[in-house]
């Protein structure tokens, strides 16, 4: 049965969403209030497709980091006390979802859904040529401590190689001029590199040769209903009609729904990222590490690297503040020095769409012909390939037979 599905949102989300729904034989439009597609979060992120660190990020350990948090004892983490009932509610929620048994579920379910989502993305890949400038080689968390290698010998899962220091310089070279301590590391050969604007732009052309529209420069305001289903959307120009919607707005999705009392608890965290040219590519990193000292990940993006960080729950502009961006330009002279020196650097900031429990909204809602795709933090890029697949399914199961999806808000 063909259908006319209205996407809103052109970011990694929505545009995979909109390119396996046309795969999957409907009529598509995307809309988006920007110019062209991954103009938000999708636009300038590390870049690492990383399965291998789908955690959630309410673990039974927040609640004591939330204290060094808010006592400002940790420079990559901001949070300052809200009176926002929103900011409020969704916290009690997050510490709601750190109970141990709580975790684990979260966790099994973040990890089955990555694990989808690469063999979801392989697919893309193969048919349409896209490629990921990054590559295959896997992603490298550098442990500064000693007690820190320790545990992970002792906690690494399956897929996961614990390297003391010579064997984490033979993976990554340029780290034999780091000027930090590394004890040692953890090698997630699964993880993988890519820009995640690039595949984004690529795909939704793909997508337009298939046939999908897009529709950019129109923000959606509202949508419509007629008797109690979902038929369209009003926007800064003409309304768009559909037989179904699906929100995949990132930060601005809870916004959009709420009017309809479904409530979709996506919190704004802004974070950074800097990008520069490689000048020595013996210096620079191969994939992506990531560095528990600095916190930070360093990724290579072919003649690129991509430095980001940082997550501040206070800020929600578009300013660039100096304090900010000068740590991820200490972060890459202290992981790799010299690998770029001398270039200017090109700062961005975005919001990750961030939920309690760490789980993105996949599916129906209780409006017929109404669907979201929403939530998902820091993993986006990672998971947004699993996700489009599991709202397709979603779909077509609404379609067969009425019935809405199990994470129904
Ligand atoms: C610093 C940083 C680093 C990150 N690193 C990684 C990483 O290494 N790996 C990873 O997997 N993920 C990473 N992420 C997370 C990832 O970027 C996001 O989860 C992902 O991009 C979310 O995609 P999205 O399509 O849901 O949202 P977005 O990309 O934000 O897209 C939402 C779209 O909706 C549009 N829009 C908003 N309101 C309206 C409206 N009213 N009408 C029409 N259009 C509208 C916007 O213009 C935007 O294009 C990182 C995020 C940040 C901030």
């Amino acid at each position: 049965m063909t259908r006319h599905v209205l996407v809103l949102g052109a970011g990694v989300v929505g545009v995979t969403t909109a390119y396996l729904l046309n795969c999957a034989g409907h009529r598509v439009t995307v809309l988006d209030a920007a110019n062209g597609p991954a103009s938000g979060a999708s636009f300038g992120n590390a870049g690492h497709l990383a399965p291998g660190f789908a955690r959630p990020w309410a673990t039974p350990a927040l609640p004591f980091q939330l204290w060094r948090w808010m006592r400002g004892r940790d420079a990559a983490v901001r949070l300052a006390c809200s009176a926002d009932p929103a900011f409020l509610r969704w916290m009690a929620e997050a510490l709601a979802a750190c109970r141990p048994a709580r975790y684990r579920t979260n966790l099994r379910n973040l990890q089955a859904l990555a694990l989808d989502s690469v063999a979801a993305l392989d697919g893309i890949l193969a048919e349409t040529g896209i490629t990921l400038e990054g590559g295959t080689g896997g992603a490298l968390n550098l442990l500064s401590e000693q007690s820190a290698v320790e545990t992970a010998r002792r906690t690494a899962g399956a897929g996961v190689e614990i390297l003391d220091r010579e064997a984490c310089v033979a993976r990554e070279p340029g780290l034999a001029a780091a000027d930090l301590p590394i004890a040692g590391g953890e090698f997630h050969g699964g993880d993988r590199t890519g820009d995640c604007r690039r595949f984004t732009v690529e795909l939704a052309e793909e997508a337009k040769a298939r046939g999908v529209d897009m529709a950019f420069g129109r923000e959606a305001q509202s949508i419509r209903l007629c008797d109690g289903r979902a038929v369209g959307v009003d926007t800064t120009a003409d309304p768009v009609e559909a037989d179904a919607i699906v929100v995949a707005l990132g930060v601005a999705s809870s916004r959009i729904l709420r009017g309809f009392g479904i409530r979709i608890p996506v919190l704004p965290v802004k974070g950074y990222s800097m990008t520069v040219d490689v000048c020595r590519p013996d210096l620079a990193p191969r994939a992506t590490v990531l560095a528990d000292r600095h916190r930070i990940s360093v990724n290579r993006l072919g003649d690129r690297i991509r430095v980001a960080g940082i997550a501040d729950f206070a800020d929600r502009s578009a300013a660039l503040p100096a304090e900010q961006t000068a740590k991820l330009v200490r972060g890459l002279e202290a992981v790799f020095p010299g690998a770029a020196q001398g270039d200017e650097p090109a700062f961005w900031c975005g919001f990750r769409p961030a939920t309690p429990s760490g789980l993105p909204f996949i599916g129906a809602t209780k409006i017929p012909g109404l669907f979201v795709n929403t939530g998902h933090g820091s993993i986006g890029w990672t998971l947004a390939a699993g996700s489009a697949r599991r709202l397709c399914t979603a779909f077509e199961a609404s379609l067969a037979d009425g019935s809405r999806s199990q994470n129904r808000p």
